[in-house]
């Protein structure tokens, strides 16, 4: 039995790509045009600055970089010493002290969580570990048994949780994972500096999760390649023309492992305890923050294409997705999304 668990994570390919097609669009790129890269969040960051005028690149790549390590230092699961370390490893009873942005995206992960029915679930962490794609380091040749799952399961009930003024506490014991609305927080975080620094122009993005501003460096709003999943992976599937929103995609062909031939997600359905498996390659999601198209991106994934439908057509939501079929992928989308597509024009051009 050939049981090796090999992790997929193509995240990185993903978000190159996204950068070759945008430049690809992108034409004559003005030559002051400034990237800031870097790592962070156990992911890659991206931002883009079409002019800069009053500020230096040096002197935007070092608050960029320090806030979105202040981020990974809250929320992070890998930091023994973040915030959401100390509470996943105090007592029930016990209140943790945390700062605004942590006590912020806690309550607006608690308000996902009820408004999915529990589909985006930030206690999810016991899962994830189980599964082997948390901090813990797992046996290479596992699935989790039933019993593990059952017993993971129990310990993760969002309700547990609860937010007090300045601190976190549980009523049973409880872990944070906000890895599904961090990066999009982080986005959030940069794109508001960015902002006040009276800056109008930009991109930002962090391990795939992205917030446009203004024009992009062709001097029109942006354009954004949907990844293509499976076997057409790095050819864009749609493009999107947007500005001053943000985007958040999740996908079952990012990070995963394959056992048996089969494909395991490090997205967990909560109400089984068992990665996704429906159809839905991929939910694109469109919304004013990126904590909220990220969040929102990975409850619709646990939801599946009908439910995850019918839930963004509920809440008129600008969302893309793309259905395995026999032979590809179907795109289907909400309403709302339609002003996003790139549409030929009445002579059948692509601009
Ligand atoms: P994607 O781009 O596929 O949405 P993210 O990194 O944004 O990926 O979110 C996936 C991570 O979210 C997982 O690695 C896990 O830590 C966490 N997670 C998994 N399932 C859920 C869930 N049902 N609700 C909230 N968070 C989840
Ligand atoms: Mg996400």
């Amino acid at each position: 039995m050939s049981n090796s668990r090999q992790l997929n994570k193509r995240l990185f390919f993903g978000v190159a790509v996204l950068f070759c097609f945008i430049v690809a669009a992108c034409g004559e790129l003005s030559s002051q045009t400034v990237y800031l890269n870097g790592k962070t969040m156990g992911t890659t960051y991206h931002i883009t600055l079409p002019s800069l005028t009053d500020h230096t690149q040096q002197e935007l790549a070092i608050i960029v970089q320090q806030e979105l390590d202040a981020v990974d230092q809250a929320m992070s699961t890998y930091k023994s010493d973040s915030i959401v370390s100390l509470y996943n490893a105090a007592q029930v009873g016990q209140v943790v002290a945390a700062d605004e942005a942590t006590l912020f995206v806690v309550k607006q992960a608690l308000g996902f969580a009820e408004d999915s029915a529990g589909a985006f679930n930030p206690a999810i962490g016991p899962l994830v570990n189980l599964w082997g794609f948390g901090p813990s380091v797992l046996a290479d040749d596992q699935i989790p048994s039933e019993y593990e799952i059952q017993q993971a399961l129990a310990q993760s009930d969002y309700r547990a949780i609860v937010v007090h003024h300045n601190g976190l506490g549980k009523t049973a014991p409880v872990s944070l994972d906000l890895s599904a609305i961090a990066k999009g927080y982080g986005v959030d975080v940069v794109a508001e500096h960015l902002l006040e620094l009276g800056i109008t122009d930009f991109m930002v993005e962090v391990g795939g999760e992205l917030r446009l501003q203004g024009n992009s460096p062709r001097g029109s709003i942006w354009r954004i390649g949907i990844e293509s999943p499976g076997e057409a992976f790095g050819i864009p599937f749609e493009a999107i023309l947007i500005s001053n929103k943000a985007v958040a995609t999740s996908g079952d062909y990012r990070n995963y492992f394959e056992a048996d031939g089969v494909r395991y997600s490090h997205t967990i359905d909560p109400s089984s305890g068992y990665p996704i498996k429906h159809k839905l390659a991929s939910v694109t999601v469109v919304a004013d923050t990126s904590a909220t198209a990220d969040a929102l991106a990975t409850a619709i994934s646990v939801m599946g294409p009908e439910r995850g439908m019918e839930f963004s057509r509920n809440r008129a939501l600008a969302v893309f997705m793309l259905v395995k079929s026999d032979d590809g992928f179907v795109a289907q989308y909400t309403q709302a999304f339609e002003a996003y597509l790139e549409l030929p024009d009445a002579n059948g051009v692509i601009q």
